[in-house]
């Protein structure tokens, strides 16, 4: 806890809600700026759609969504279009205000014109979306999945995923909707605060029975029915790398605003709750990314009427602590430090032509330049003469000061045993480790890089006519078919549309969204028989290649 008054640097910050809690200026800190507001169900929602609008077959894991109530015309619109064209769809929508959680302010609908637009709770806006009629239920059960991912790094990305997860089970049996059941929120929604009133909840005294149990022993399950749950997995991995390559382009507006590249700062890690429920067929779908997951490994329990005691919860603990325990692992500051030190320390192996019989160490500025070295981290080196039998621990590798060796050994690998008593991570890296198949997914960060360049003034999230105009004269989009007074009518009427939705009032100009939306508006129009990605790609390297050559010219000027 942060005593009351200290104001001592720490080398890790928890915070309970945000990443604004405290005003910290170094060290690492659990919430990303601006991820609150990144995984808003709104916000969400058009992250995925313009991911939709980009790569359809790739995010087909999300539900299709509108927002409410500026969108209410377009989903009236293109609801009465599918059913014209399938009249057998007899589809059901779940409306779920912005900002709402534990399942409050929800409920389901047959058709567009049962929408509530009045009261407090419905004129809030809202997502609504396709309902999924078809889940996955274990005894009769719907249930879903709360799996917890750990964000370590936005620059470079890094995501750990855990190996194990919570099912949370709703506690009616389960029906398709119809007008009758529609309201029964014990058989449609799996959030456990509501479920938890219903008489048919049982608390979980172990890992795999009652209505929350562990994701692990419902995967059990599946494989002992012979599903291919190997493939699930893989999906789930790909769902959540993918989400989060959805929702990295705001977050790093949020980053470089709180948080300027180059002065001194804190660096950031979270770990995030995604909502994952299982269709009939084994594809899993996103619900929703909580920012602030509950990590309790307790629930209470009513003993007599109106008595409550906080009793222990197996699967909540086997589960959470885990997840906890392993983060502080993952983003100890004692390992930084002593990777640090590893990278300071490069040892060379001289040029194979040359090979001595016993290698030497060199520290990395005293290479001896007349061979060619190559260079290898100590812990590869220990690993490659213990390997080899060249040495039997640390302090025998030939040609090294023994003492300093087993010094820095211990500094690379830990005091001795430390590691060892521990249990093997619960959170397995994702990224980078699958970075290459994800790669060609990532032209909205690319885009955002571009808004972060043109931002100008440091702290801002929004773009300025001024630096829009400047935006499209360094990457040269205008010519006599797009006049600068086109581009400012582009920036006027994207901009002030976005504005209208209302979301952050506290800045005038141009939000990332709104400059992704005009982006794409240049592309189309630039690349006109190309699918959008391919637009957007190609006017991503146009742009990327016109600021690469000015960075060149205004080098030269300089050196000139
Ligand atoms: P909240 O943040 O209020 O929990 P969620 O988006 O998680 O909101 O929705 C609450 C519950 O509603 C989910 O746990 C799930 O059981 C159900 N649900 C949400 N969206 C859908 C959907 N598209 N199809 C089927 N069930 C859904």
């Amino acid at each position: 806890q942060f005593p009351f008054g200290r104001r001592l640097p720490c080398d890790i910050y928890w915070h309970g809600v945000s990443f604004h809690d405290n005003n910290i200026f170094s060290g690492q800190v659990n919430k990303f700026p601006g991820m609150m507001e990144t995984v808003r169900k709104i916000t969400l929602s058009r992250a995925m759609r313009t991911m939709q609008d980009l790569f359809p077959l790739e995010y087909n894991f999300y539900p299709r969504s509108w927002i409410l109530p500026e969108e209410l015309p377009l989903f009236v619109a293109e609801v009465r279009v599918m059913k014209d064209s399938d009249p057998s769809w007899k589809p059901t929508f779940i409306v779920k205000p912005d900002g709402g959680c534990q399942g409050d302010g929800i409920y389901l609908i047959k058709d567009p014109s049962d929408i509530r637009l009045t009261g407090s709770i419905q004129s809030r806006p809202a997502v609504v979306q396709e309902y999924i009629c078809k889940p996955l239920l274990v005894d009769k059960l719907k249930f879903d999945i709360r799996l917890y991912v750990l964000l370590k790094s936005l620059e470079p990305l890094e995501i750990y995923i855990a190996k194990d997860g919570l099912s949370r089970f709703c506690t009616e049996p389960y029906q398709e909707p119809t007008l009758k059941n529609l309201h029964q929120v014990f058989m449609h929604l799996t959030n456990y605060s509501l479920n938890i009133h219903s008489e048919n909840f049982i608390h979980s005294d172990s890992v795999n029975t009652g209505s929350k149990r562990t994701f692990s022993s419902i995967l059990c399950r599946l494989s002992s029915r012979g599903a291919d749950v190997k493939k699930l997995w893989s999906d789930i991995i790909s769902l959540v790398i993918k989400t989060i390559i959805a929702l990295t382009p705001e977050l790093k507006v949020y980053y470089q605003s709180d948080i300027p590249a180059g002065k001194p700062g804190p660096t950031c890690f979270q770990i995030l709750g995604f909502d994952i429920l299982l269709m009939k067929n084994l594809k899993p779908m996103l619900l929703e990314v909580n920012a602030n997951p509950s990590m309790r490994i307790e629930h209470e329990q009513e003993l007599s009427p109106g008595v409550f005691e906080n009793v222990p919860s197996p699967v909540d603990e086997e589960v959470k602590v885990a997840v906890i325990r392993d983060t502080l692992r993952l983003v100890d500051p004692q390992k930084k430090k002593r990777k640090d030190a590893q990278g300071n320390i490069c040892l060379c192996l001289p040029h194979p032509k040359g090979f001595t019989k016993f290698p030497c160490l060199y520290w990395e500025g005293m290479k001896d330049k007349q061979h060619k070295h190559h260079s290898l981290k100590l812990s590869l080196k220990l690993k490659f003469y213990l390997k080899l039998g060249l040495c039997s621990s640390p302090e025998h590798v030939p040609g090294s000061s023994e003492s300093l060796l087993a010094e820095r050994a211990e500094e690379v690998t830990g005091p001795r045993g430390h590691e060892a008593a521990l249990p093997s991570l619960c959170l397995k890296q994702v990224f980078p480790k699958y970075a290459k198949q994800f790669s060609y997914l990532r032209l909205v960060d690319r885009v955002a890089a571009l808004f972060i360049r043109f931002l100008g003034v440091k702290g801002t999230t929004k773009l300025g006519p001024t630096g829009f105009r400047t935006f499209i004269r360094n990457c040269k989009l205008s010519n006599s078919n797009f006049s600068m007074a086109a581009v400012d009518i582009l920036y006027i009427d994207i901009t002030r549309r976005w504005n209208s939705m209302g979301i952050d009032h506290k800045e005038s100009g141009m939000c990332l969204q709104a400059f992704v939306e005009a982006f794409f508006c240049l592309a189309q129009k630039k690349y006109k028989s190309l699918p959008l990605h391919e637009q957007v790609a190609s006017l991503l390297e146009f742009c990327e290649c016109h600021l690469a050559a000015l960075a060149e010219r205004r080098l030269l000027w300089g050196w000139g």
